[in-house]
This record gives C-alpha cells, sequence and structure tokens, in this order.
C-alpha cells in the first residue's frame, strides 16, 4: 500500500501547547504561547476598521469571480505603499497576494530557488521555527547566522556581521523586517546600514520577512530598516503579512513584493511569481485583501485603524514594561530589563525547557518551550503571578 510508506511528521509544537492549555482544568492558567494579539479582557477583536470595511464590501461587491492570478492590483498597490513606502520605485517592483506571511515567505523562498536551485538560506539564530521547516521542505540549505546573544540577552550584532560575510552571490540572507520573533529585538538603522553595506559588497540577496509592522514604534517606523534595504540594494524580496496589524489571521493575507535591477529583471520576476501562484493555488484569497484595500485607501477608515493599531501596540508596550519593571522589583536585579526594551509581541525570557515545563507544571503558566512569551497574553493584573513563576523557576 502507497500510504503506507508515509513517515509520521512532528507536531507543530504551538498547537501541541494550545491543545495542552486548552484541557488544562486549573482556571487561574495563563496562556503566553500562541502568537496572536489580545486586549486586555484576553480577546482578539475583529479591529473596527475592519468590520466597517467588511460591511462596505457586503454592500458594494457585485461579483466574487476570479481576480488576477496575481491578486487584486489595488490591493498590491496600497500594500506596497504601506510596506516599502510611497517612494520605491515601481518601475521596478514585481508583486503576488499571497495566503498570510506564511505563503509569501514561502512563494519568496522558491523564487529564489527558481533564481538558484543551489541557492543557501542564511537564517537569524533564533527565528521563526516556520523558516527552516519551509526552507528544510523545500530542499534549501540552511545557514544559520548568529544575530542574538542569550547570555548578554541582546543583539549580536557584531557576530551578525562576520557571518553574513559568507554569504556571495547567489545565496539569500533572510532578516525580520520588525519586531523579531522570538526575542523582540530588532536592529538599529545603523545596524540596517550596515547590513545594506555588506550586502551591496557581497551581492547576496536580502529577504525581508515583515510579519508585524506597526507592533512596535509604529507603523511608519517599522518599516525604517526594510526601506534603508529599498533605498540601497539593487534586488530584494519582501514577504509580508497582514495577519496582525490588521488581526485578520485566519482571512488568510499577505503578499510578496520583489524589486528588481531593472525593469526587465522585474518583468522576469514578475513572471515566475504568477507561475508560482497559477500552480500551487491559482488565485490567492481576495476577501482579506479587499478589506485591507478598502482600509488603506479611504481616509476615515484608515485613521480609525491606525488609532487601534497604535492603541494595541501601546498595550503591549505597557505589558512589557510592567512585566520588567516587577521582575525588577521582586528579583532586585536589571537582568530582565531587555524585556521592557524589546519590541513586538514576543520576547525570550531565557528559560531552558525544564524552567518552561516547571512554570507549566506548578503554577498554569505557558510559553514555548525555547522561553518565549507572548506579552499580547499578559494582562496587567497577572503580571506579579508571571514574575512569581518565572522566579520560582529559577530565572
Ligand atoms: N513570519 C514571521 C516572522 C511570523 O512570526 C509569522 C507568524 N507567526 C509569519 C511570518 C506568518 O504569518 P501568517 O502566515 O499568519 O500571516
Amino acid at each position: 500500500m502507497m500510504l503506507g510508506h508515509l513517515s509520521p511528521q512532528t507536531p507543530d509544537k504551538i498547537m501541541a501547547l494550545m491543545q495542552a492549555y486548552a484541557a488544562d482544568p486549573r482556571t487561574d492558567k495563563i496562556d503566553l504561547g500562541v502568537g496572536v494579539f489580545r486586549d486586555a479582557a484576553g480577546h482578539t477583536p475583529v479591529m473596527r476598521a475592519v468590520k466597517a470595511a467588511e460591511e462596505r464590501l457586503w454592500q458594494i461587491q457585485e461579483t466574487k469571480t476570479y481576480t488576477t492570478l496575481a491578486g487584486d492590483p489595488a490591493f498590491l498597490s496600497a500594500l506596497s505603499d504601506l510596506v516599502l513606502g510611497q517612494e520605491s520605485p515601481a518601475e521596478r517592483r514585481a508583486a503576488i497576494a499571497t495566503p498570510g506571511g506564511t505563503g509569501a515567505v514561502r512563494m519568496g523562498l522558491e523564487l529564489a530557488r527558481l533564481a538558484n536551485p543551489g541557492t543557501r538560506i542564511f537564517v537569524p539564530d533564533p527565528s521563526w521555527p516556520n523558516h527552516a521547516a519551509i526552507i528544510g521542505f523545500l530542499g534549501l540549505e540552511r545557514v544559520d547566522y548568529r544575530y542574538y546573544d542569550a547570555r548578554a540577552r541582546s543583539l549580536d550584532t557584531g557576530g551578525m556581521l562576520v557571518d553574513l560575510e559568507r554569504a556571495g552571490p547567489g545565496d539569500v540572507v533572510l532578516l525580520h523586517g520588525c519586531c523579531h520573533n522570538p526575542t523582540g529585538a530588532d536592529l538599529t538603522a545603523a545596524d540596517w546600514r550596515a547590513v545594506a553595506e555588506l550586502l551591496t559588497k557581497t551581492g547576496a540577496l536580502a529577504m525581508v520577512d515583515i510579519a508585524y509592522q506597526g507592533f512596535g514604534d509604529g507603523v511608519q517606523t517599522d518599516a525604517t530598516g526594510l526601506r534603508i534595504l529599498v533605498t540601497a540594494l539593487p534586488e530584494l524580496i519582501v514577504a509580508t503579512s497582514c495577519s496582525k496589524n490588521f488581526g485578520i489571521y485566519r482571512e488568510r493575507t499577505g503578499a510578496v513584493f520583489v524589486l528588481g535591477e531593472t525593469t526587465k529583471s522585474r518583468d522576469m520576476a514578475q513572471s515566475n511569481l504568477t507561475m508560482l501562484n497559477r500552480q500551487t493555488y491559482a488565485f490567492p484569497p481576495d476577501h482579506g485583501a479587499r478589506v485591507v484595500t478598502e482600509i488603506l485607501n479611504d481616509a476615515d477608515l484608515r485613521a480609525c485603524w491606525q488609532a487601534e493599531l497604535d492603541g494595541m501596540r501601546l498595550h503591549m508596550q505597557r505589558q512589557r514594561q510592567a512585566l520588567a519593571d516587577t521582575l525588577r522589583e521582586m528579583s532586585g536585579s536589571d537582568r530582565f530589563a531587555h524585556l521592557g526594551a524589546e519590541k513586538g509581541m514576543f520576547s525570550l525570557v531565557g528559560a531552558n525547557p525544564e524552567q518552561v515545563e516547571r512554570m507549566r507544571a506548578e503554577h498554569g503558566l505557558y510559553m514555548i518551550g525555547d522561553g518565549r512569551i507572548n506579552l499580547a497574553g499578559l494582562s496587567l493584573d497577572r503580571v506579579p503571578r508571571v514574575a512569581e513563576a518565572m522566579l520560582a523557576a529559577g530565572l
């Protein structure tokens, strides 16, 4: 029997954690695992601007016939302005809509493989685990580069620049645009400039995965690094997601943008990206894309979205700061100060797998095995309990 030849796949760790959390009868359990935004009441709301855009679409949409294989041009244009900036050269830009940021990462890597089947993908250590999974599935070689010094609890920019010297023409350097997952440690503008200079020298191709634009310092500021690369480099791949900043996780909304050195190389990239969409799922999902377009192209909806996104960002920042302050008071040490300074939803608390298990078993505190916490899963009243559990586990 053919199907008998299948071998079991390791289950997704975060999904397994979610199931364990759901099955835990303790009423005071705390979920800092799964990467979705939560408000003060613990909900992941539909954003007001999204509801309004959906209502508008319901009224005005007269057909749901197929869009183009690359996705709705109005969506790609509006999202490109948001992500790459309005100065990005349209005549050098290719684009496809994709099912979420995961689809964008997959298609971006597929494009790199089409351009060079032997390409090596340089990935920050640590990174979102699906990067390694997709790279491995595509049969590409992964090279980890130093990014975060777990002992110092900070970026290892020096180590990163040394390791990236080894990426040459035909290789891809994957970078997180902002709100690095899982560390929350982001490159400074000076670091981005140093990376741009290095890539100009080595000829390696940058691929920026930006899944949390607006969760760090604001929707424009979070794209600073990416835009430094847009200006400095002849070629660039960008994978973007609307899941988090529009709160439309299940609508599967994202895009790949590619900058080519010339209009001709742009056309070649566009032809290959369109083919990738066609032979994978033909037309990308459209509902979320249309919601995003409505919001970005309407001044009132855009202002409403911007205000709510700013509120989400500040909510996460307050919880970060509260946890860092409480841990400083309780431990009498500054070793958790990084939690207050890092960006976005995630940080590493510096726990080993045994300590993570202990916090789960003894305190009902759920986090990912590498000690990643989702700061949006906290709420201010639970900060002391979380801090206590962390210190009791020996952090
Ligand atoms: N890139 C990174 C770094 C992420 O953390 C995520 C979400 N977990 C994604 C891409 C993909 O996001 P989605 O497919 O949900 O849009």
